[in-house]
């Protein structure tokens, strides 16, 4: 009898940290972008550098899954990749300081943050908001997440390929906007959660991609992304 008791507790206790495991990494998330962090990338893009970081979101249904097909989207003649490290929130916060904003996240990996460059420049031309030409579904594109070498945090590579062809390079050390910055700044508006998600900005070199083109991501020299856009 005691044996059973113990074993019934122990499945509550399983199945509460399951839920809850589901309600915050899982569901509980929003996807924070930043714009203009590479100085050569607001070059090539013709944009002003900002005095502050320039943020905008995705929703979570804009995370491909990649165990699907990913198609061109058909709205855009234009569809940009731009490759990004990207950091999970592990702890919620909020008001988080710059010299405490290590303790709220712990993986990170390369992504994708996909763009339709035409219908952007013709939103940002007119003053309009940008979200239908950057969180339109499967936009982020997400590699395995790895844990975050603290000690390299501001000068780890990372690299894209598209057919092969290296198309991206970044070092973290080039973010205008490092990611504790970003984190103190963007927690003033928005709470953090866990399972939150950070695109941290594209450095230069982003361009078209076009039906059937492969591409691989490697953070600090290590694949971590493959996808095929058909
Ligand atoms: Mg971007």
């Amino acid at each position: 009898m005691l044996l059973f008791c113990k074993i019934s507790y122990f499945r509550i206790i399983r199945n509460t940290l399951a839920i809850a495991y589901l309600l915050f990494y899982k569901i509980a998330m929003k996807i924070i972008c930043i714009g203009r962090n590479y100085l050569p990338h607001i070059k090539e893009l013709q944009n002003e550098v900002p005095g502050e970081p320039v943020i905008f979101m995705k929703p979570k249904t804009a995370i491909a899954n990649l165990g699907f097909p990913i198609y061109y989207p058909k709205f855009t003649e234009e569809l940009h990749y731009e490759a990004e490290v990207v950091i999970r929130i592990s702890k919620n916060g909020a008001r988080i300081t710059e010299g405490n904003a290590r303790n709220y996240f712990k993986e990170w990996t390369i992504g994708l943050d996909l763009t339709a460059r035409d219908l952007q420049t013709k939103l940002k031309k007119n003053g309009l908001p940008w979200e239908i030409s950057k969180s339109f579904d499967n936009s982020a594109i997400l590699g395995d997440f790895v844990p975050v070498p603290f000690e390299k945090l501001h000068d780890t590579n990372f690299e894209l390929y598209q057919n092969e062809e290296r198309v991206q390079i970044g070092n973290t050390k080039d973010m205008i906007f490092s990611i504790e910055k970003i984190i103190a700044y963007v927690s003033q508006f928005f709470t953090l959660q866990m399972g939150d998600l950070i695109f941290t900005g594209t450095p230069e070199g982003v361009g078209m991609v076009l039906p059937y083109d492969e591409f691989e991501g490697r953070l600090d020299g290590k694949t971590l992304l493959k996808v095929t856009i058909n």
